[in-house]
């Protein structure tokens, strides 16, 4: 049988990886997605998705803010196996992902394509522009 969203974007992801887990809608920005794909050829390694579209409910559910980048699909958070989370920090800045936060203690990255100036955080503290 068909699984919705079961649909392979690149060789790299499918659509499921971006659908929320309550619901399973989905929403992903092309050019959210095309930088992802370009983060994930530069470090060569498989890129898992934390938490890709989220709808109102699932947003409140962990905690989001009102307005998250994940609501508009223009988000994701990401982990990468074996992989120093520092340097996947460099990475995703040097792609000009325009909003980035680094979570060290739950080794994630949240990534999104705000507009306006850039925005990279640590927890609560921004660390860098
Ligand atoms: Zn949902
Ligand atoms: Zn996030």
């Amino acid at each position: 049988m068909d699984i919705i969203n079961d649909i392979e974007l690149t060789e790299y992801f499918s659509l499921r990886e971006f659908e929320c887990p309550c619901c399973r809608r989905v929403m992903l920005s092309p050019d959210l997605f095309a930088r992802l794909n370009h983060l994930r050829m530069v470090i060569n390694r498989p890129i898992y998705i934390n938490s890709g579209y989220r709808c109102k409910e699932e947003n409140h559910k962990v905690g989001g803010v009102s307005g998250s980048y994940h609501l508009q699909g223009m988000a994701v958070d990401i982990h990468v196996k074996d992989f120093l989370l520092y340097d996947l920090l460099l990475y995703a800045h040097e792609i000009d992902f325009n909003g980035i936060g680094y979570y060290e203690k739950r080794n994630f990255l949240h990534l999104d394509i705000r507009p306006g100036p850039k925005r990279v955080w640590k927890g609560s503290k921004l660390i860098g522009y």
